[in-house]
């Protein structure tokens, strides 16, 4: 990659950043795709965030990707909010155009690609999410329209019933909220992990237990005990690497208006995962 005074440039603010992936993930297909843009990473402090967009703007970026804590709190400084990411309360990609800043969220439709490439069909499935927070929202947008059935747990209930509350609002859903994780898992037939649990292996609890015959997801790209202990029941099991591509393919073809090689991008986010 050669950077000259055209490069088109595109940044991660966050805070942290230093351990993110999407830097080797979005310059990879950049080179490959042969486009004049570079990805860099900015840590931007939560009392610094209004400069940073401000600073987005003066530089003309093409564009950015918001990761922790910014997504919720980046929203008022941009100009549009696309109803998708208004109904997730979040923006994870943002885009210029012309002299507006555009914020997306690519979350959900790149969970959904991800388990399309895996030939995984929530259609005809009863699918049970635990955890109730911004990636469970991302995921229950659409599947609560592509599953047969979608029930919601958190251990902060009202959170969940308000989610619930929306999904009917919005996709016109009824989403039930069980009291109690034994009322719905049983007869699930996908149970997804949409909390952080399992991020500290030897301290976390599971947070569930699957049974034999489940589709156990999880939203954690790394393996956790959760995906182990389903391997050993014999479930079909994915993790968050797939959502985690397909959010990127998404953004960069909104950034740059090309569809990028996602195999590039597998294999940058597999070694830096190394
Ligand atoms: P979040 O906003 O913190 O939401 C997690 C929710 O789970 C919270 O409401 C939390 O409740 C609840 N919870 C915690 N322990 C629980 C338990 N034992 N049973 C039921 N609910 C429980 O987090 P998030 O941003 O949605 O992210 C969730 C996970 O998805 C994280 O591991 C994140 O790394 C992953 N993620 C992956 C991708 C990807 O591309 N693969 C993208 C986004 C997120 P409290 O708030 O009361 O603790």
């Amino acid at each position: 990659m050669t950077i000259s005074g055209k490069t088109r440039v595109v940044a991660l603010i966050g805070h942290p950043v230093a351990h993110s992936l999407s830097p080797g993930m979005h310059n990879a297909a950049f080179e490959r795709m042969g486009l004049d843009y570079c990805y860099v990473a900015f840590d931007v402090p939560p009392a610094l965030l209004r400069d940073a967009v401000a600073g987005v703007r003066a530089l003309e970026l093409e564009g950015l990707n918001v990761t922790v804590p910014h997504k919720e709190a980046v929203m008022p400084f941009l100009d549009t909010i696309d109803s998708e990411a208004a109904f997730i309360g979040a923006v994870n990609t943002v885009v210029k155009q012309g002299a507006k800043l555009v914020g997306h969220n690519t979350d959900g439709r790149g969970f959904m690609r991800s388990l399309g490439e895996k030939g995984i069909e929530p259609a005809g499935k009863k699918v049970l999410v635990v955890g109730a927070g911004g990636a469970a929202r991302a995921i229950s947008y659409y599947l609560c329209v592509e599953a047969a059935s979608l029930a919601l747990f958190d251990l902060d209930r009202p959170k969940a019933e308000r989610l619930a509350a929306d999904l009917k609002d919005v996709r016109g859903v009824e989403v039930p909220v069980p009291e109690r994780l034994e009322e719905s898992l049983p007869g699930a037939d996908m149970v997804i992990n949409a909390t952080p649990l399992g991020l500290h292996p030897g301290e976390d609890p599971l947070p569930f237990s699957p049974r034999e015959g489940q589709v156990v997801g999880d939203l954690i790209y790394v393996e956790t005990p959760l995906q182990r202990e389903a391997a050993r029941l014999g479930c079909e099991v994915f993790n968050g690497l797939g959502m985690l591509l397909w959010q990127g393919v998404l953004a960069s073809a909104l950034w740059t208006g090309r569809e990028p090689p996602h195999d590039v991008m597998l294999r940058a986010l597999r070694e830096g995962l190394r």
